[in-house]
């Protein structure tokens, strides 16, 4: 049978969302900002990463984003080997993913509909669809109503739901949020951690950084805990661990 196995890029029979085998990265020569990380996440998982700050955490989402390649070790996101991927690729790579940041990083000049809209262009979706999808998606994240909306119009919470609604139109397999709640006050904080659980729930694989103690206790999902670039812990329905 020489010769008759193809691989397809994006194909995946991969159990795992995420794999890392003994990960390094040093943005330094001899300073690693990860240090011999293997950390494994199956498909469907919901997964809180905690830690001090400088302990590596956004170093792994942008591992995970192939924003940055490893300085050794594996990475494979849905099965795919993103330390071997080739630049072409990458775009293709990334439509499978929904990613959620700090700072919202809404277009400022263009409204609600526009900024959930564009990452639907990206995909070349065609209008007609898109004019569906974005209403429905904005249901989903409670502001069905502030389409024409501009995001200085929006409070915070308001504005993480937009990129949310963005970050999920596209139907990612893996969503990856880091420090989604950091700008906001508990109220909001647990409106976005209740539709991270929903979207995990409805099968999206799922993976937060975050600092938010009271939240992480509550929700009794795994914890893995960073510390200077290692994994200390790794722990099913586990709890924020104070490193003092
Ligand atoms: P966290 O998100 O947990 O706060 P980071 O992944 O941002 O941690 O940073 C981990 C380490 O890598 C820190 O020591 C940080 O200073 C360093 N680091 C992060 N980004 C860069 C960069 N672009 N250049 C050099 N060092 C960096
Ligand atoms: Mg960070």
């Amino acid at each position: 049978m020489r010769g008759t196995t193809k691989r397809r890029v994006g194909s995946t029979k991969d159990e795992y969302a995420i794999r890392l085998e003994n990960v390094c990265k040093a943005y330094t020569v001899g300073i690693p900002a990860l240090d011999d990380v293997s950390l494994h996440v199956k498909k469907g998982e919901f997964v809180f990463i905690v830690g001090d700050s400088g302990s590596g955490k956004s170093t792994l989402i942008k591992l995970l984003l192939r924003e940055l390649v490893p300085t050794s070790g594996k990475i494979y996101v849905n099965g795919m080997d993103l330390v071997r991927m080739k630049r072409h690729n990458i775009p293709k790579f990334r439509r499978r993913l929904g990613v959620v940041f700090q700072d919202f990083r809404l277009l400022k000049d263009r409204n609600v509909y526009e900024n959930v809209a564009f990452a639907q262009r990206i995909i070349q979706m065609p209008n007609r669809e898109i004019r569906k999808n974005v209403p429905a998606i904005l249901s989903v994240v409670g502001l069905a109503g502030k389409y024409k909306a501009k995001p200085k119009q929006l409070s915070g919470g308001e504005q993480q739901r937009v990129a949310l609604a963005r970050a999920l139109i596209n139907k990612p397999d893996l969503l990856l949020c880091d420090e989604p709640t950091g700008n906001l006050d508990p109220k909001n904080s647990w409106d976005i951690m209740n539709l991270l659980d929903k979207i995990n729930s409805n099968g999206t694989t799922v993976l937060v950084v975050t600092h938010n103690r009271e939240i992480v206790n509550a929700m009794q999902k795994r914890v893995i805990t960073m510390k200077k670039g290692i994994v200390v812990s790794d722990e099913e329905e586990g709890e924020y661990i104070d490193e003092d």
